[in-house]
């Protein structure tokens, strides 16, 4: 879809946004244990294991793509810490009072990375009604590729290969 640019006001096709609707280790999951630990929605997972209890939300990482006004938009998913997860969801509801942030371990990998299930990074919740954005640490983890892309930027023809690998 063609839309007008706020920033350099040219037209431009819109990059469609790709995202998951669950987290990795939600779909990783036989069928008979998702049903057995796992309750998910379009913005909450809980994986309730026998020995314990991990717990995700839905949020959006923007990848800066650097010959382009736009980002690509990733849907994923990132566990929080129990303490975090009743705290989000509380001010879930409310518009004024989202203001946030947490420490959330990235669920969702793109590809073409490979999975990593360690990437750290901050989760911000602004007040409104758009999903929480993931903002992936640059310490320690610049060796990552998915990090490094993320500060660094890609391109538009990668940005539009991606988006067709997973349109396949
Ligand atoms: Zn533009």
């Amino acid at each position: 879809m063609k839309y007008t640019c706020s920033i350099c006001g040219k037209e431009h096709e819109e990059l469609p946004a790709i995202a998951w609707s669950s987290p990795a280790s939600y779909s990783e999951l036989a069928e008979d244990e998702k049903s057995k630990y796992g309750v998910i929605s379009d913005d909450y997972c809980v994986i309730t294991y026998p020995d314990q209890t991990d717990r995700f939300i839905r949020a959006v990482l923007y990848q800066r793509v650097i010959d382009n006004c736009q980002t690509l938009d990733y849907g994923v998913w990132v566990s929080l810490s129990e303490k975090s997860f009743e705290d989000y969801k509380n001010r879930y509801d409310t518009i004024d009072n989202r203001d946030a942030r947490y420490f959330g371990y990235l669920n969702t990998v793109p590809p073409p990375y490979e999975f990593h299930d360690g990437i750290k990074t901050d989760v911000v919740v602004s007040n409104g009604t758009n999903r929480p954005e993931i903002i992936p640490h640059q310490i320690d983890q610049m060796d990552i590729p998915l990090v490094r892309d993320y500060y660094n930027g890609i391109n538009t023809e990668e940005a539009l290969r991606r988006i067709a690998e997973i349109a396949d």
